[in-house]
């Protein structure tokens, strides 16, 4: 088989196509640690992973061993990534002071601490321990909480906690329901 020798020659002088750079290359999640969460967008409630590397989200994708989404996202789901990393983010608040004609932008800690001096007062002006029926029911009527579907699941049981356990909000709503 002169030919096949020829060729068997010729192939065995060609170099090796796959370069160093070529082997050395990997996924952008190849390293980092993997932890296993929920889209806290809507109550379908699928399971995402969540790859982190030096204590920093890089990615968030579908978690392929979920029997509710088998490793896919809807676009809503797959851009949970831009939750944490986005440029475009919102780092003030715009505030009308009252009587005031025109917005002013503030800190987000100025607008937490005006949000807790308000929730105090409000709630010790309203609280109700005992009401017309004379049952007890520590709780006041005078506050509401309305709740964002970026919020995750920790962050729900920490305000359901506090707002209805804690301070007697009976009005604590939320998009997601997760
Ligand atoms: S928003 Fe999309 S990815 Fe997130 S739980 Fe709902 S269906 Fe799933």
């Amino acid at each position: 088989m002169p030919i096949f020798n020829k060729l068997k020659n010729y192939i065995g002088l060609v170099p090796n196509p796959v370069t160093e750079r070529t082997k050395a290359a990997h996924a952008r999640t190849h390293g980092a640690s993997v932890h296993i969460s929920v889209c806290p967008y809507c109550a379908v409630g699928c399971s995402q992973l969540v790859y982190t590397k030096d204590s920093k989200i890089i990615d968030i994708e579908g978690n392929y061993e979920s029997p509710i989404n088998g490793g896919t996202l809807c676009p809503k789901g797959a851009a949970t990534f831009n939750l944490v990393h986005n440029p475009y983010r919102i780092t003030t608040v715009k505030y009308r002071a009252p009587y005031s004609d025109h917005w002013e932008d503030k800190s987000l800690d100025w607008a937490m601490e005006r949000i807790a001096q308000l929730t105090k007062q409000t709630r010790d002006a309203y609280f109700e321990e005992i009401d017309q029926n004379d049952q007890r029911v520590n709780r006041t009527l005078a506050i509401g909480h309305l709740g964002g579907a970026t919020l995750d699941n920790e962050e729900n049981y920490l305000i359901k906690k506090l707002f209805t356990g804690g301070l007697g909000i009976v009005a604590v709503e939320n998009q997601a329901r997760i």
